[in-house]
């Protein structure tokens, strides 16, 4: 087991374990968010024949040369085409079909007059403008055509990607399993949010923020409960989680004799591959997997609030999201001042919790108050995590920075902009 390791290198182990999960046929009304396990190629046209883009009249083009207002050109309306039917004859000379939007463009047409730039009268119309060539037809195969690849396995699948395979005729898509991820909480001082919440006992929120960022992650959290400080309750419940994507346990990993998730994890056979990564919050994470087949991988998180949130966003939501199959698996980051001078002993990178805040072109960081990994009210204001690299000791008011941001809404606006 490597001890003491970089946030860098941390993230390396634990994504060259993660597997990509296999796949699963959904229906489409339940795959939003989810990733393509297929390529998709088209077996059809779009739309599969010319057709019309307006109310009006299909029409040859040469029959109505040099229409205009003052000089209208009067056709004979043969027949009707309306969207769904198939035309009935083909437009012949000094003919017009009347043709609504969407509908087939009939043989010998080569143009659709708009509505708005006719007279219709008994049988007959008037045309009022020359239509340029093809104008008001959308041609068959203008979206579409047969053998196109359309989609790619490995696409995230939103809600245009949903309408695409639904106008290819397929209400089922292939796309990758979501994780499972089993969370336990540990600790005799933790008590649920509704149960005996008086003295020193502290509400398991851990279960919650954990399952909330799985959730957000595109994975599927199973709460395991509260396990007392006894190696018995722990291993129960952790054996109960065995058969999950990934295992996420909080506390219990430090150094203090209640801590028994790193011996009970090895007890059950799990090799754990690093305890203690160089960062802050977070120094304690544990990161192991099982050597057979199908056995999770295993997080032990550290138990304050803001280490378990962050050591999750820095490792637990890349590794989700790969095995979601997504192709993308990290959160934007941006370049922002320091809007005060910040310093730190060297050794571990922190993650500061920070503000952010638009002046003119720039961002500028500003934390959000105390950074003490108990605070975890600080990570409702935070919008991103500010990198503060391990053997940098000083950043100076105006340097520039790197800020992971962690609120969707930063790139949010309270007005359209436009
Ligand atoms: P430990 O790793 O057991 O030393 O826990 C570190 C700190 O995190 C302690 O103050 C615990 O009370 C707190 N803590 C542990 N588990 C949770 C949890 N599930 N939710 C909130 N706080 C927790
Ligand atoms: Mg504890």
């Amino acid at each position: 087991m490597r001890t003491g390791i970089s946030v860098a290198e941390a993230r390396e182990v634990v994504l060259a374990a993660a597997p990509v999960l296999g796949a699963e046929t959904v229906s489409l009304r339940q795959a939003l968010g989810r990733v393509l396990a297929e390529d998709v190629r088209s077996p059809r046209t779009l739309p599969p024949a010319d057709c019309s883009a307006m109310d009006g009249y299909a029409v040859r083009r040469v029959d109505c040369l040099g229409a205009a207002p003052g000089t209208p050109i009067e056709l004979a309306v043969a027949f009707e085409v309306a969207a769904g039917q198939a035309p009935a004859q083909e437009v012949g000379a000094g003919q017009a079909a009347r043709i609504f939007t969407g509908a087939p463009l009939p043989g010998g047409a080569d143009a659709v007059v708009r509505q708005e730039d006719t007279e219709a009268a008994a049988g007959r119309v008037l045309v009022r403008s020359e239509p340029r060539p093809r104008e008001n037809v959308r041609d068959a195969g203008e979206d579409i055509r047969a053998g196109d690849l359309v989609l790619r396995a490995g696409d995230s699948v939103g809600p245009a990607a949903i309408g695409v395979l639904a106008s290819l005729g397929r209400s089922l898509a292939a796309v990758h399993q979501r994780p499972r991820v089993a969370i336990v909480s540990g600790g005799d001082e933790l008590v649920e949010p509704d149960g005996d919440v008086s003295g020193d006992r502290i509400v398991a929120s851990n279960s919650y923020s954990l399952s909330a960022q799985c959730l957000e992650a595109g994975a599927e959290p199973v709460y395991l409960g509260i396990a007392r400080d006894r190696p018995e309750d722990l291993e129960r419940r952790l054996r109960a989680g065995l058969v999950a994507d990934c295992l996420v346990t909080s506390a219990g990993v430090s150094v203090g004799d209640h801590d028994h998730v790193r011996p009970v994890l090895e007890k059950l056979g799990c090799r754990l591959e690093f305890w203690g990564v160089r960062m802050k919050p977070g120094y304690p994470l544990v990161f192991g997997r099982f050597d057979r087949d199908g056995g999770p991988l295993v997080f032990g998180l550290p138990g304050n609030p803001v280490s378990a949130m962050v050591t999750f966003e820095q490792f637990v939501r890349p590794v989700l999201r790969r095995m979601a199959g997504h192709r993308i698996l990290f959160r934007p980051v941006v370049r922002a001042r320091a809007s005060e001078a910040l310093k730190k002993s060297p050794g571990r990178a922190h993650f500061l919790r920070v503000f952010l805040e638009r002046r003119g072109e720039e961002l500028w960081a500003t934390p959000t108050g105390s950074q003490s990994s108990g605070v975890l009210r600080s990570m409702t204001l935070a919008q991103g995590l500010l990198f503060f690299p391990a053997e940098a000791e000083r950043l100076e008011a105006g340097a520039v920075a790197s800020v992971q941001v962690i609120d969707p809404d930063f790139f949010a606006r309270d007005s359209a902009g436009l």
